[in-house]
Parts: structure tokens; sequence; C-alpha cells
């Protein structure tokens, strides 16, 4: 019998897709360019319908027309050395998928390539680490819809499930996928580091102990903050070190890592002229944190503001649960913006509302409130701006005065909030009707003749300033 789909790349994420997908009743032929993962995921597979195979010819040969091939193999130059060993075995109409992290313009490159021979591309973006591989990720599939519509049915059963809907819907053309799932993770570094920012604040200068903020979380969870991330924040707060007993989270080290996706979605709304402010300052966030000799060598040589008086706890634990949503509030905003512009730009189409669904599950940001976000979208598809929903509108007025104390209190003791910050800037800027870009224009016609337009005719002019 042959095998409904094959699944090329067996480590974290791909043993544990291929997995998923032999537990939903598919007949799963699995191959790894190095035998001895192949041979790990065969003595482990729990009896489930994995089949292995050891060269890609025999591999290729052992799947239904048109063969779906799922490729989750490192990002970069493994993908293109996978679909070269694969071109010459395949035929027209033949499917490969890559659910890697590729950037979504190697993508694009990679599926002219292959329309060349005839054989469909689908870029899909997944998200949801190794347990949202095996039990339901969010895919975003990107690539033609007729593809797609092939692939559909297996995509859609492992995906997570949320009120009966898949996390799984069809994106758009070529590398809107990964160009989704790129963005998605941009979010994620802000949202992150919001919550990273409420924690210090609570820890620095409220003065509470690590399972008091996680009490903290826990009961900000069960209400209009609830999302994985809240949650996953408390259980890290209240985990204990083996070794020294003191909670894991103080023997951490504080140097963040990353790999690039947050960059990549910096990088392309800097391309593109979007102001994703709060999610690059989430990644400059993480590159100060990297240099951590530095910054304790200048912890004793730069110093901060005299101490502030203690605050009442109850009242700023409230304002810093109102900043945090606000500020998360600003950066969706910002993700979904960079949705809106860049699917004008690519002519992609990108429904919001259904990728603000399919986040809802599976998926690191899944939390709540993408369901306002959903509806937002679905009340008014051409919204210029989340803030700007009714629902939206009323919240970040409702909260703005707390996330104003929040980010004074913190500039006012030392305290560094990059993102809360940033989202207060990105609010102000953008209610701004008459801004400071007109001194801006001046000086550049001043020294450049770059010309400006004024407010009362049309044209471009010149001033002689001297
Ligand atoms: P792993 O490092 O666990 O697995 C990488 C896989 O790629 C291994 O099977 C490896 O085989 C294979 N590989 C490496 N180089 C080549 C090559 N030149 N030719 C063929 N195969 C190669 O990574 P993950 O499973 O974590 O990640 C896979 C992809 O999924 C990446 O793009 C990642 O960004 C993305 N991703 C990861 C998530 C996560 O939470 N880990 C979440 C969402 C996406 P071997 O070991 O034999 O070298």
């Amino acid at each position: 019998m042959l095998n409904s789909i094959g699944v090329i790349g067996l480590g974290v994420m791909g043993r544990n897709i291929a997995m998923n997908m032999a537990s939903h009743d598919e007949n799963v032929a699995i191959y790894n360019y190095t035998p001895d993962l192949t041979e790990q995921l065969v003595t482990n597979r729990e009896g489930l319908p994995l089949h292995p195979y050891y060269d890609v010819e025999a591999f290729v040969r052992s799947l239904e027309r048109p063969r779906k091939i799922f490729v989750m193999v490192t990002a970069g130059s493994a993908i293109d050395s996978v679909i070269d060993s694969l071109i010459p075995h395949l035929e027209t109409g033949d499917i490969i998928m890559d659910g890697g992290n590729s950037h979504f313009l190697d993508t694009e490159r990679r599926f002219d390539q292959l329309n060349e021979h005839g054989i469909e591309y689908i870029g899909v973006g997944v998200s949801g680490g190794e347990v949202g591989a095996r039990t339901g990720p969010a895919i975003m599939p990107g690539g033609t819809k007729e593809a797609y519509d092939q692939v559909a049915p297996i995509l859609t059963k492992i995906a997570a499930q949320v009120n009966g809907d898949p996390c799984c819907v069809y994106i758009g053309p070529k590398g809107a996928g990964h160009f989704v799932k790129m963005v998605h993770n941009g979010i994620e570094y802000a949202d992150m580091q919001l919550i990273a920012e409420a924690y210090s604040f609570l820890r620095v200068r409220l003065g509470l102990d690590v399972e008091e903020i996680a009490d903290i979380f826990s009961s900000w969870n069960d209400g209009e903050l609830k999302s994985y991330l809240i949650e996953i924040t408390a259980d890290i707060l209240r985990k204990k070190d083996d070794e020294t007993g003191l909670p894991l989270i103080d023997v951490i080290l504080d140097q963040a890592g990353q790999k690039g996706t947050g960059k990549w979605t910096s990088l392309q709304s800097i391309d593109n002229g979007i102001a994703s402010s709060i999610i690059t300052e989430a990644l400059f966030a993480r590159y100060l944190s990297a240099v951590k000799a530095e910054r304790v060598a200048a912890a004793s040589v730069l110093g901060g503001p005299e101490a502030r008086p203690a605050l009442d706890k109850d009242v700023w634990i409230e304002r810093i649960r109102q900043a945090l949503y606000m500020g998360k509030i600003a950066a969706y905003a910002q993700g979904f913006t960079q949705y809106r512009t860049s699917s004008e730009l690519y002519d992609w189409n990108l429904r919001l509302e259904e990728i603000a669904l399919i986040f809802r599950g599976g998926c690191i940001i899944r939390a709540e409130f993408l369901n306002v976000i959903s509806e937002a979208f679905a009340t008014d598809a051409s919204l210029d701006n989340l803030m700007l929903a009714p629902y939206f509108a009323d919240k970040v007025q409702a909260y703005q005065t707390s996330l104003r104390q929040v980010v004074a209190e913190g500039a006012l003791t030392g305290l560094a909030s990059p993102c809360l910050s940033t989202s207060l800037t990105y609010y102000d800027s953008y209610r701004t009707a008459n801004s400071n870009a007109n001194i801006l224009q001046a000086q550049r016609d001043y020294f450049g003749a770059h010309t400006y337009a004024r407010t009362d005719r049309e044209g471009m002019f010149h001033t002689e300033w001297q």
C-alpha cells in the first residue's frame, strides 16, 4: 500500500509532525538524510503507521500521487539541498511543503524554481513548538489554492482545533504563509518582552516576591489577559531549582537568545516603511540583554535616580495589568498593520480576521483577545489600525492613564521598560493629528532642497531659506 504523505527531516519538529499525522490515520513515509534519526523514530513509533526509508528515491516511490512531501529541516540551505534531491524523482503536480521557519522571500524563490518543473510548493508556517507539533500546531500555508486544497484534509486534521475549527486556513499565494508566521514571531517577541517588563515592575519597583508575582499572573490569566504566555509565566515563576531550592528564574542568566524571525519582521517593516517600533524594541531588548558583561561594568559607573517612596501595591498591580494589556493591544496593532500593509504591497489579499482565528490555538501567542481582534476585522476588513476598532479604542482610552503612570514611574525609578514606553509613544504618535514632521520637512528643504508640501494648497515647494 502506498503512503499518503511523506515527512523529510526527523528532528524535534519533524518527528512530532510525522507522529501527529500518523495518529490521524495517515500512512506516513519518513526519511532523514542521516539514518540515525529515522532509526530512533522507528524505535519509538508507538505502533503508529510510520514507514522508514533510507534513500530518497524509495521514499518518493512509496507515496500516493500527487505526492505530498512535508519537509521539516533546518531553515536555509538545507531546504534547497532537500529540494534538489527530490526534483529528479518528482512529477508534475506533486507537492512539496516546507514547514520550517524559512524567510518568505526564499519561499517565493523556491516556489518559482519548482514551478518551472511543474511541482507545487507550499510554504507552511508552523507554530507551537515540540508539543504543538505533536498535538496540534497553528498552521499557515501559502502557495496555490489548488495545491492547498490537495493537502488541506491532512493539514486541517493535524492542526490545533478551537471550538471545532482547525487552526489552519489557506493564507495566500507563494510566500504569504511564511510571511504570516514571521510576523507572528515578531508579535511574540513584543508580547514576551511586555510580560517581562510587567514582571520587573512587580519585582523591582513593588518589591513583590516571586511567588506573589506567580499568583498575580495566574489571576491575570483568569481575565482579559488570558493567554498561553501569561499562563506559562506563572508556571515558570513557581518552578524551583533542584540544586539550590531557589526560584529557578533567579538562577537563569539574563541573556536572551533569538533565531532571527523577529529580526526579519523588523527588517521587513523597515524596508516597507511600516512602523513596528514595539516589535523592534523587543528585538533590541534582547540584543542589549546579550551584552551582559558590559551591563555589569556599566552598572558600577552609570548611576540611576534617587530611591523613590514605596507604592500602594493593590493600586499599582491593577495599573500594571492595564498597562500590559494596552501595550499588548499596541503591539498586535503593529503586527496586524504589517499584515495589512504588506498584503496590499504584495497583492496577497490576507484575511486578517481568519489569521487572528488561527492564532487562537496551538501557537505561542494564543490568547483570548484574538477572538476580539478577529471580530474587529470581520466587522471592518479595511480597518487601518486595530486600536481604531470600537472595543480597542474604548480599552486604550480607559487604560492609557495606567500605561502613562507605569512608564513614568519606571522612568523615575530608573527601571527600563522599552516595550511599554514604546507602546505609549506609538499610541501618542498615532493619535497626533498635527505632528512635528513639519520641522523635519523644513530642515530637509533648508539643507538639501528636498522640497515640502503645504497645508493650504497642492504641490511641492522650495524656499530659499538664507
Ligand atoms: P532540529 O535541529 O531538531 O532538526 C533539524 C532537521 O533538519 C534534522 O532532521 C536534521 O537532520 C535536518 N537537516 C539539517 N541539515 C540538513 C541538510 N543539509 N539536509 C537535510 N536535512 C538536514 O530542528 P527543529 O525540528 O526544531 O526545526 C526544524 C524547522 O522547524 C526549522 O526551520 C525551525 O526553525 C522550524 N520550527 C521550529 C520550531 C521549534 O519550536 N523547534 C517551531 C516552529 C518551526 P540531522 O539531525 O540528521 O542533521
